[in-house]
């Protein structure tokens, strides 16, 4: 009883920081049980986000109906139709293909996917994103594809406890956003999430201007 009591007094002072600053929190519920997401829940998160489309549909049927699933990990052209009628953002579009399929199946569903550009930025070889230097060239097959709504980009840094190099990487990523929206979406309102920072390094993220963070250990692992 008295470690839940701390829990929920740390998950309030989360959320009062985060509301103080403007920016979302996506509760990463990935490999966690059910029992500790309705945990979560029940302190009244409801934006939950998870990195494989398996899991997820294991997941979301047997959780509230009210839960916002995010998707935030590489998504295979292949899984796009299950998660289509449901998914609240998608964080991980990565190349015209992608966003081309989301699209097609957004439409089939009669709905609009909000979803993010994801942009390589971690100095580490990273599998998946947009390459910053060509991400405009992609704009013009992007922009105007139905049944999405691009609302903003995702960044992933280096997996690494080096403060600096994470700085950079969001000074970068933060960057870049600020020039695709100035010089492509100044006209779209709805073009101003920026996506990025996790557990170790969200409030550096925020410095940078990130409006969503992805908070997964920190907020799971204290659960009781
Ligand atoms: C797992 C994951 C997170 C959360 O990481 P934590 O360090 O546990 O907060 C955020 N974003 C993505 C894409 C992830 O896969």
């Amino acid at each position: 009883m008295q470690s839940y009591t701390a829990y929920s007094k740390m998950y309030s002072e989360l959320i009062k920081f985060l509301d103080s600053k403007k920016v979302q929190l996506v509760a990463v519920s990935k490999t966690q049980p059910l029992e500790k997401v309705q945990k979560v829940y029940d302190l009244g998160q409801r934006t939950f986000g998870e990195n494989r489309v398996q899991e997820l549909m294991g997941k979301k049927d047997l959780l509230p109906t009210d839960i916002e699933w995010h998707l935030i990990g590489h998504l295979q052209k292949n899984k796009v139709k299950f998660i289509a009628p449901f998914i609240s953002m998608i964080h991980s579009v990565d190349s015209v293909e992608l966003a081309q399929v989301i699209s097609k199946e957004a439409v089939k569903n009669n709905r609009i996917i909000p979803v993010l550009l994801q942009v390589k930025i971690a100095i580490e070889e990273a599998k998946y994103g947009f390459d910053p230097l060509l991400i405009e060239d992609s704009l013009g097959q992007l922009r105007d594809l139905p049944g999405i709504d691009i609302q903003g980009m995702m960044g992933m840094g280096t997996f690494t406890s080096d403060q600096e190099i994470t700085l950079q990487e969001f000074q970068k990523m933060s960057r870049i956003y600020k020039e695709i929206k100035a010089q492509h979406f100044a006209d779209v309102a709805t073009f101003k999430e920026l996506s990025m920072g996790m557990s170790g390094d969200y409030k550096l993220a925020i410095e940078e201007g990130s409006t969503m963070v992805r908070v997964g250990s920190l907020l799971f692992n204290s659960i009781v």
